[in-house]
């Protein structure tokens, strides 16, 4: 049953809702579409590469920023380093040179500002009893304040280890202010001693700035700091010998670390390195959070480029599965189109780049349409031709039919209006004959024979022209009996032996007794039988046998008549079972007949489903046979 048939009657039960087969309707025509599967089709290949690109930068961005943040700020370290190194050998060779020349120095012009250039207060030198011997102020004019005794105690102590060599002190508070203090043994308890501030490192230390919080910063060797962007802990010269990476600069190391900045209270990652002359730590420290904003920033960047890139590929993921399916759909509409009747429909504003190949299949469809509406055309107009044949046809067929008709009525109503005069004339003639009427002459007894002859011939065409009309028309009635050919066959036989006789033949039959039931019309049987043994004797010549034969197999019943005639000459075998057909026109004359026995006999053995057929060779006889299939037994 249909759907249409089953939703018809009523509510479908539940099992006839498939809801299986309607989302697989509805993803085959949302999703099976040539144009969704390109569209598919691009965007996994855009998006692929864009998900890797994206996995990547988002995997690598902490990473390469973290490397390059570990080149930049040791180079700044190291930078800041080689700066400072510079700035300390030239410092202690400015003091060598002032504290070797000090007693033989008559014109020290130009010194103050020399010391001034490398931040040195003043040169003093001191006899063992710390009393000034020999003093030289800087350009700036500091105050030539003495330092703490503990702190000239802690100088001759550094010196004493120094083999005579300048020697540069931690940073400590002078002056109300942060200073090294460069200091060298002359021998005989003296000392040079030189108050250097730390403001060239301090400027140094503020020059470098990066980030939001970027920045440098320097310790003395005994890990104070010197310079900070802390004001706090720069002013206190705060001890940072505790922090891990001061510890790793005050070793001598140089490199990258990570630690905790208590007063930045963030986890920094800072290049650090020493200055070899001083010993002092220098170090560029950055909070690790702005390397992770900047591997963020970075992200986005790529998070962007990447939805710019998918966006870019959809749209033109779009533009191309329109560029395909466009012509494609053109190509299904004009199928339709031509499927529905409209053969004069063709492919036509193709897009603009419709891809060559589907150019070439659109002008193929176009070149097969044209062939199709001519094809159409002439099938049309061979039906249209057909039509009006047809229709002629069957105007002939019912003249015919008419015709037919018409000969029929008038074949039955002339064949009953000759037989009730000529049975008339026949019994006239053959009472006229007999002398009912009174005694008649010789030769009107030889006229009337001649007369009753031809009114038997004139009875049996008649007989023949009315059988033949009737099977003619399909109104003979055939009464259909089991009829058993071996008795039919002795019955035949003894029907036709009178007239067999008077023609001066006789009948040679050898009865079986096997029975040979067939299911027919006994007396159209027997009217078969006449003819053919009529036949049989007619063209026999006198004292000649003819010879009757029945063979029954397991399927069928076959009867012969054989005489030894004058047989039939090869060339009219084919005329024999033709209407009117005598083969030589004197036979009519000399046997008589009307030449439709044989035409008559085939049609009822045709109607009996049998097969009827001859032999014949001229002068030495004939022989006629026919078969009829064997009735079935329950
Ligand atoms: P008819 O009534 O003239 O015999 P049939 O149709 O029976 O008509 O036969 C047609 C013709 O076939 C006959 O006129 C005859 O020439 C030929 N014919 C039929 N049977 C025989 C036969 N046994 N021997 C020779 N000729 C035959």
């Amino acid at each position: 049953m249909s759907d249409t048939q089953f939703y018809g009657i009523g509510v479908a039960p539940r099992a006839q809702i498939r809801p299986c087969g309607v989302l697989r309707k509805l993803f085959t025509r949302c999703f099976l579409t040539l144009r969704m599967m390109t569209f598919t089709m691009m965007m996994v290949v855009a998006v692929v590469p864009i998900a890797i690109f994206y996995n990547w930068v988002e995997r690598t961005s902490f990473e390469n920023e973290l490397r390059q943040v570990d080149e930049n700020h040791l180079i700044i370290a190291k930078n800041l380093s080689s700066t400072l190194s510079r700035y300390a050998t030239d410092t202690l060779a400015v003091f060598r040179f002032i504290v070797s020349g000090s007693h033989g120095y008559s014109d020290m012009t130009g010194f103050p500002e020399l010391l001034g250039n490398y931040n040195i207060c003043h040169v003093i030198i001191l006899d063992r009893n710390d009393r000034v011997t020999w003093q030289i102020l800087g350009h700036n004019k500091e105050a030539n304040t003495m330092p703490e005794p503990e702190v000239l105690d802690h100088l001759r102590e550094l010196t004493a280890a120094a083999n005579g060599e300048p020697v540069v002190s931690g940073i400590m508070q002078h002056n109300d202010g942060a200073y090294f203090f460069i200091a060298q043994d002359l021998g005989d308890g003296r000392m040079a001693l030189a108050p250097w501030s730390s403001k060239y490192v301090i400027e140094l230390q503020k020059s470098i700035s990066f980030g939001e919080l970027g920045h440098s910063m320097m310790v003395d060797h005994l890990g104070r700091v010197v310079a900070h962007p802390n004001a706090e802990w720069q002013r206190i010269n705060k001890d940072a010998s505790k922090l891990s990476v001061v510890q790793s600069m005050l070793a001598g190391e140089t490199g990258v670390a990570q630690f905790y900045s208590p007063p930045m209270k963030a986890d920094m990652i800072a290049g650090f390195t020493y200055v070899p002359e001083t010993g002092w730590g220098v170090m560029v420290p950055q909070p690790i959070r702005e390397i992770e904003a900047r591997a963020d920033a970075v992200q986005r960047t790529a998070l962007m480029v990447a939805l710019v890139v998918f966006g870019l590929a959809a749209l033109v993921g779009l533009w191309f599965s329109r560029l395909l399916v466009a012509p494609i759909l053109s190509l299904v509409d004009t199928t339709r189109s031509i499927a529905d009747g409209n053969y004069q429909a063709r492919v036509a504003g193709l897009p603009r780049y419709t891809p060559c190949e589907i150019q070439k299949l659109a002008q193929s469809f176009n070149d097969m349409g044209a062939d199709v509406e001519c094809k159409a055309n002439q099938l049309t107009e061979a039906l249209f031709e057909e039509k009006r044949l047809s229709h002629e046809r069957a105007e002939l067929l019912a003249e015919a039919q008419r015709a037919s008709l018409a000969k029929s009525q008038f074949v039955s109503t002339i064949s009953h209006e000759l037989r009730t005069p000529l049975t008339s004339l026949k019994g006239s003639l053959e009472l006229m004959e007999k002398g009912v009427f009174g005694a008649i002459s010789d030769k009107a007894k030889r006229m009337s024979q001649i007369g009753i002859k031809n009114a038997l011939r004139l009875q049996a065409l008649v007989d023949d022209l009315l059988d033949l009309e009737k099977l003619d028309s399909g109104n003979m009635v055939f009464r259909n009996t089991p009829v058993d050919m071996s008795d039919l066959v002795s019955e035949a036989v003894e029907a036709n032996e009178g007239y067999a006789k008077v023609q001066g033949v006789h009948f040679e039959y050898e009865p079986t007794g096997q029975a040979a039931v067939v299911c027919g019309d006994h007396n159209r049987l027997m009217q078969v039988m006449a003819n053919l043994m009529s036949n049989a004797v007619k063209f026999s010549e006198r004292g000649s046998p003819v010879r009757i034969a029945l063979d029954v197999d397991d399927r069928r019943a076959r009867v012969s008549v054989r005489d030894f005639g004058i047989g039939i000459a090869e060339k009219d075998h084919a005329k024999v079972f033709e209407r009117f057909v005598q083969i030589d026109a004197a036979d009519t004359r000399r046997y008589g007949g009307t030449g439709l026995g044989l035409s008559i006999t085939r049609m009822i053995v045709e109607h009996h489903r049998g097969e009827i057929g001859f032999s014949s060779v001229p002068g030495e006889g004939s022989e006629f046979w026919f078969e009829l299939p064997l009735k079935k037994m329950a």
